[in-house]
Formats: structure tokens, C-alpha cells, sequence
């Protein structure tokens, strides 16, 4: 199978288009050489769990977002998971957080036996609406756990200060978000703990699973690396339930150098994310960068009218498209129990259904783009 072929094929499945909604294989391509290495040196001592490259991922990491400290570990669920297990969350309490995420934002929530209270977005940015968040808060409220969506800051000075004068901490899942900022401030630096998922599809990845958690807090950083190792505090001593949430060592030699390209293939994002923007804003809603924002671009979402025929337009056009994300969290199955309807979160469900996510990468051509591009115009002409 030649490059072209291997790189066209869908995220999803096993479809072939002309512009897919990501290439990853073409990022991998531009850096092979230095993974190759990387993976050679870890092969060759051994220390595959927790070995140095752990290590040197997460000082390297905790310095790229401005942070005391990071914890590598499995995945970005698990981050979350850990982060809301080091303020001691579960049964009896609330969590705020958004309806418009990917699912394990609230999850990690429910899972640990705590209710996820759900706050409606602002329309512009689709973050946690600040000035809804003062009157969800009850005594029971223990985390205010904004997500930075598709790359742009959740408006976070606000919400910083309501968890201030309520003596709530926040947790930013910055999943979304590496190398976004916020009044020069890089995301998941701005909460107590920080939560990232190196998946794939984010803009700084794994070659498979992979996430990390910074923080300021020496305790919370030292409890994080137990807990992502049984509670182990040295080999043979546990010194509370846990379970196993480790980074891989070749999962961090790989990230190491995906690392040191982060902000060049963040500058390339931006790039094509304007050109986005130039020519499609008089057709649709593109994505606005708040005056105090960095935004990274980690999807691009528009709002668009007759949303679900424009999506088969493109994709009869070898274009695919993708909706992050269709189905509002509360109205999940999975939420059932919460008894929430979609009109308590009436800003949610109206964008819910008219966002569009296109592709973009830093390696689509001129070419592509010009065909998304001249794929959307068409479909209003
Ligand atoms: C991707 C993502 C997660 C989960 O990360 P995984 O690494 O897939 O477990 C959590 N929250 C948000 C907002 C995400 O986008």
C-alpha cells in the first residue's frame, strides 16, 4: 500500500477519501527517523515500565505548560479519574462540568459515584458558561471541572474566582487543549490539576494511549505517582488501594519527540485554521478566537445551517466530515438516571445540531483544503 493510500484512510473505518478527517500516518512520516531512534533506545535498555523517558516527558512536559509538576499515566480518562481521586470525590458529591464534551469528561464523574451537575455553554466559544456556574453551586458542589473544547480556553478568570470564594477547586480537563492559553497562561496550568489525553487525534500524541496530569501541588503530585502504580510508594509497600495507570516508556521516548514539534505543527493548525476562516465566514459560523485566547485548533468546528446534508454533500465528495459531538452528555443512555431534559441546557442542544467538524491537519495540501473549502460553498450555492 503506497503513502497516499495509507494516509487517506478514514478515522472511523475503513473508507477511503480524498480528504480524510485526519492523516496521521503524514505527521509519523516527518518525524519518522527521530521515533525510529527513540523506539531503538528504549528497545535497547529495557526498562520498558516507568523507565527515564517517563520521566523526562513529564519535566519536559510540566515546563511546556508552566506547571511545578506532571504525572505521566495511561491515558487521558485515567488523568481525569486520578485527578478527581486526589480531592477525595465520590459518593455524596457534585461535580460542575459541561454537557458538551466527549463522554468521559462527566463519566469520570458518575464513575467515581459523585453526580455530575451540568451547566449550559456560551454559543460563541461552546465552554462552560461562567455565569451560569454561581447558582449550581450547592454544599455539596467539590469540583468545578471546566473542559477547554476543541482547542479554545474556557473563560477561566471567572471561573477561577467563583471556585475562590467557594472554596471549590478547579479541574481543567485540557484533553482538548495542550499549548492553548489563557491570558498568556497555558491551559491546565490555571487549575488546581490539569488533565490531558495524548490520543491520538489530540494535538500532542502517543503512538496508542497515553495522557498526563500537571500540577503546582508537591502533595497531589506525590499521591498521582503512587496512584498510577497500586499505591506503591517503593516496590513491596502499598500505602492505599489503586491500580495500574502508567505511562508506557515507549509511549513517552515517542512523545518526547512529538514534543519538540508541538508548537511548529501548532503554528501550522492556526494557519490553515485562518485560511478556514477567511473563506468560509460569510457562508457559515467559523470559530472565533477570544481577544484573550490562544487557540490551538485541536478541532474545527463550524455552525452551519441543514448541518447532516452538508456532511453527505462532502462526503460524496470524498471529504469527511465529522460532528463533535452530536448527542449532548445529560442525554446520553448512560445519564439516564440523572433525569435531565435537553431544554435545561437550551444552548447545547441548539449547537448540537448544527456543528460541523472538518478536517485539518498540518500536512493537507493547498489542494485539499481548496476541495473542503469549494465543498461547503457549494453545498449553499
Ligand atoms: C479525548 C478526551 C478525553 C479522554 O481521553 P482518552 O485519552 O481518550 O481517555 C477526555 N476529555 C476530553 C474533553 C477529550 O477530548
Amino acid at each position: 500500500m503506497g503513502r497516499a493510500v495509507i494516509a487517506n484512510f478514514s478515522t472511523e473505518g475503513n473508507e477511503l477519501f480524498s480528504v480524510p478527517y485526519a492523516a496521521l500516518p503524514l505527521q509519523m512520516l516527518r518525524v519518522k527517523a527521530e521515533l525510529v531512534s527513540a523506539m531503538e533506545r528504549v528497545l535497547e535498555h529495557g526498562r520498558y515500565i516507568l523507565g527515564p523517558e517517563v520521566q523526562e516527558f513529564e519535566e519536559r512536559f510540566a515546563e511546556y505548560c508552566g506547571t511545578k509538576f506532571a504525572v505521566g499515566v495511561s491515558d487521558g480518562t485515567a488523568a481525569l479519574i486520578l485527578a478527581l481521586r486526589a480531592i477525595g470525590i465520590g459518593p455524596g458529591h457534585e461535580v460542575i462540568t459541561t454537557p458538551h464534551s466527549f463522554i468521559a469528561s462527566a463519566a469520570c464523574v458518575a464513575f467515581l459515584g459523585a453526580r455530575p451537575v451540568f451547566v449550559d455553554v456560551r454559543q460563541t466559544d461552546m465552554n462552560i458558561d461562567p455565569d451560569l456556574i454561581e447558582r449550581a453551586v450547592t454544599d455539596r458542589t467539590k469540583a468545578i471541572l471546566p473542559v477547554h473544547l476543541a482547542g479554545h480556553p474556557a473563560d477561566m478568570e471567572p471561573i477561577l474566582e467563583i471556585g475562590a470564594r467557594h472554596g471549590i477547586p478547579v479541574i481543567e480537563d485540557a484533553a482538548q487543549s495542550v499549548g492553548s492559553a489563557y491570558r498568556g497562561r497555558r491551559t491546565g496550568s490555571m487549575g488546581l490539576i490539569g488533565c490531558f489525553s495524548l490520543h491520538p487525534l489530540k494535538n500532542l500524541h502517543a503512538y496508542g494511549d497515553g495522557g498526563v496530569i500537571t500540577t503546582n501541588d508537591r502533595r497531589i503530585y506525590e499521591w498521582l505517582q503512587k496512584a498510577r502504580n497500586h499505591g506503591l510508594r517503593n516496590r513491596d509497600e502499598s500505602e492505599f488501594w489503586s491500580t495500574n495507570s502508567r505511562l508506557d516508556t515507549l509511549q513517552a521516548a515517542l512523545l518526547l519527540v512529538n514534543l519538540k514539534h508541538l508548537d511548529k505543527w501548532i503554528e501550522e493548525r492556526r494557519a490553515i485554521a485562518a485560511e478556514y476562516c477567511a473563506s468560509l465566514k460569510e457562508i457559515v459560523e467559523v470559530p472565533e478566537e477570544a481577544p484573550e485566547c490562544f487557540h490551538t485548533y485541536q478541532t474545527f468546528v463550524i455552525k452551519a445551517e441543514k448541518r447532516t446534508a452538508l456532511v453527505e454533500h462532502l462526503r460524496g465528495r470524498g471529504i469527511e466530515a465529522l460532528i463533535h459531538y452530536p448527542c449532548p452528555i445529560p442525554m446520553q443512555k448512560a445519564a439516564s438516571s440523572l433525569g435531565c431534559r435537553a431544554d435545561d441546557f437550551p444552548v447545547t442542544s441548539s449547537v448540537c445540531d448544527r456543528i460541523v467538524s472538518l478536517p485539518l491537519y498540518s500536512e493537507m495540501s493547498l489542494t485539499q483544503q481548496k476541495a473542503v473549502i469549494d465543498g461547503v460553498l457549494s453545498f449553499y450555492s
